[in-house]
């Protein structure tokens, strides 16, 4: 049996989370300290789009203790993720050159996140843990300087807020909203192709909020934008937490009013309606033509996965 063999597949990734935010922990930095100084404290130590796992005999572990982020390289600032079982867990950064030492080693693998969330490698339980001290420390590193006056600001809160000494200015770590929608015509979905998708991979369209819009205008615009094809009906799903660096997709499905595609070829390769038996075929991943759908780590996969259950005439 192959992860494709039912569909939808269970729950996307990153959307179960083990850890207990604790927020009212983050305000006290004595509390914390006294956590970080707990023998039971772990901590994910990410680089860019990976991370830091210590390869024991019984396996990879990606919690590793403070001890072992210090002396891999981690950088001090720890981001107080939450606590799981009572004992805290924290986010790390590392540099390049640290890393580069690691990658020497036997016994510590600097593995990329997303191929390890498709590949199962990591418990799922763990990975929306993970892409919190992921989209953290990557906001870290982009927000060192205030963006009102310049000047250098410093981590507070456990790291959920960067405060400027000079102007007094708050900045507060930010989630972009993303529409991410399967379109429908009846017996058919709307999919496309970004250009650098794998060959043969479709998937549904997707693109960001902008200012001062409402989910639904944006699944109407983006879809308009990308595919010339106008919707009505949108309906909210789900949603997925998605850490490059720190999307929140919107799941929607939204019914088509028109058919004649005409695909924005900056922003998509191409765009076509599929019917229900190949859409079947490509989820499945039995397409004879190699044909396939999005991955079950992906919502995309579950707004595919649950209009090929349903049917089109399922209620809302
Ligand atoms: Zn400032």
């Amino acid at each position: 049996m192959t992860a494709f063999d039912s569909f939808p597949l269970g729950r996307p990734a990153f959307v179960t989370n083990i850890l207990d935010r604790a927020a009212h922990l983050r305000g006290s930095d004595e509390k914390l300290f006294a956590l970080e100084g707990h023998r039971d404290a772990r901590a994910y130590v990410v680089h860019r789009d990976s991370l830091v796992v210590k390869q024991d005999a019984g396996g990879p572990r990606v919690l590793l203790t403070i001890d072992e982020a210090l002396k891999y390289g981690a950088n001090p600032g720890t981001i107080f993720l939450g606590l799981r079982d009572g004992a805290a867990v924290f986010g790390m950064g590392i540099s390049a050159a640290s890393v580069e030492k690691l990658l020497t080693r036997d016994d510590v693998a600097v593995t990329e996140l997303r191929g390890m969330a498709m590949q199962g490698a990591v418990p799922p339980e763990q990975l929306s843990a993970i892409a919190m001290a992921k989209s953290m420390v990557s906001w870290h590193q982009r927000h060192g300087y205030c963006a009102n006056c310049g000047t250098r600001t410093a981590m507070k809160e456990g790291g959920w807020k960067r405060d400027c000494p000079s102007c007094k200015a708050e900045h507060f770590p930010r989630t972009d909203p993303v529409v991410i929608m399967l379109v429908t015509s009846g017996e058919k979905c709307l999919l496309g192709r970004q250009k650098q998708f794998p060959a043969g991979m479709w998937s549904c369209l997707a693109g960001f909020v902008e200012a001062a819009e409402t989910i639904e205008d944006a699944v109407r615009r983006e879809i308009f934008e990308e595919s010339g094809i106008c919707c009505t009906d949108v309906n909210y799903y789900m949603t997925q937490p998605w850490p490059y660096p720190s999307s929140l997709m919107i799941g929607c499905t939204a019914r088509a009013t028109t058919e004649d595609i005409i695909v924005d070829h900056m922003e998509l390769e191409d765009a076509r309606w599929f019917d229900r038996a190949e859409a079947t075929l490509m989820i499945k991943r039995e397409h004879p033509d190699g044909l396939a759908g999005p991955h079950p780590f992906a919502i995309a996969h579950h707004l595919l996965g649950r209009w090929l259950h349903e049917g089109p005439d399922a209620p809302a």
